[in-house]
């Protein structure tokens, strides 16, 4: 299928690959001809394809194994990162690298904590050493303009000083940037979001309106809508206790009502934060 020819010490690949018979990923254009060359994703990418991208943002999806109550799978937070980052892969010439699907451990009162069955966490330093590990790989190929997306907030800490350690190896021609989706949320969505019930601040929304929506909008098989429930918000102890007391978490492992929860507003949070996310990096001087 791959036409190839040898000319010196060169391949020279064909740019377009016959691919008649799969739909690959939506990927097939013309007459059953997959351009290879409009793949954002590092994963379908040969390495020669995928060293003529090296002007490109390398966007590293971060996501966690993690419970997210009755109704969402436990593959949310890495879901929702690849998801937006191809996207914003899109916008602004990007490539996605395959997203690391771990990450830091569970808070309860951010995801209900590492005592629930199937939420499988890596301890700080070992999410720091692969953080390091990828960057240190893609800029070694050649990247210049980095891009993590995390979708799990306990990432956060060990992913910047990853990028801090590794930033001061590279020096002032690497730009780093760590991201996540609901920081860039316009205020005026998060009140048009939270129009039936209030909004419960972020380290709650887990499992809830938000994280419901984008799912019922990026993959609705996914959602068990009827297990959505009433209920009241999780109480926050005033500190971190250790051990855990798995009497203070829901049963259930929602921290706040997923009630009113649609893909209508999904689709208005990606719209919404691909926008803000695309103007802010095409603004970047790099
Ligand atoms: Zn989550």
């Amino acid at each position: 299928m791959l036409n190839e020819q040898r000319t010196g010490d060169f391949f020279v690949f064909d740019k377009r690959i016959n691919y008649q018979t799969k739909d690959y990923n939506g990927l097939i254009k013309n007459n059953g001809v997959l351009e290879m060359e409009n793949t954002t994703r590092i994963k379908e990418m040969t390495w020669f394809e995928y060293a003529r991208r090296t002007d490109d943002w390398f966007i590293l999806p971060v996501g966690a194994v993690e419970q997210h109550g009755p109704h969402l799978p436990l593959y949310v937070d890495t879901i929702l990162a690849e998801e937006f980052a191809e996207r914003i892969a899109e916008q602004v010439h990007g490539v996605v690298a395959p997203a690391l699907s771990y990450g830091y451990k569970s808070k309860p009162f951010s995801g209900g904590g590492p005592l629930f069955p199937g939420t499988i966490d890596l301890s700080g330093r070992t999410l720091q050493y692969i953080i390091e590990d990828i960057l240190e790989e893609a800029v070694r190929d050649g990247f210049k303009k980095i891009l993590i997306f995390s979708a799990h907030f306990e990432n956060e800490a060990f992913i910047a000083e990853a990028m801090d350690i590794c930033s001061r190896r590279f020096g002032d021609t690497v730009q780093i940037l760590l991201m996540n989706w609901w920081d860039p949320m316009s205020p005026t969505l998060i009140d048009e979001v939270f129009d039936t019930i209030p909004f419960p601040g972020w380290a709650l929304e887990h499992a809830a309106v938000t994280e419901t929506s984008l799912m019922m909008y990026f993959a609705p098989a996914m959602v068990r809508a009827e297990q959505i429930v009433q209920r009241s918000n999780a109480v926050p102890e005033i500190c971190y206790k250790y051990p855990i007391d798995r009497n203070s978490i829901p049963k259930d492992g929602c921290l706040a009502s997923a009630q009113s929860s649609s893909a209508e507003k999904g689709r208005k949070i990606v719209e919404d934060v691909i926008r803000n996310i695309t103007d802010y990096l095409k603004k970047l001087d790099i």
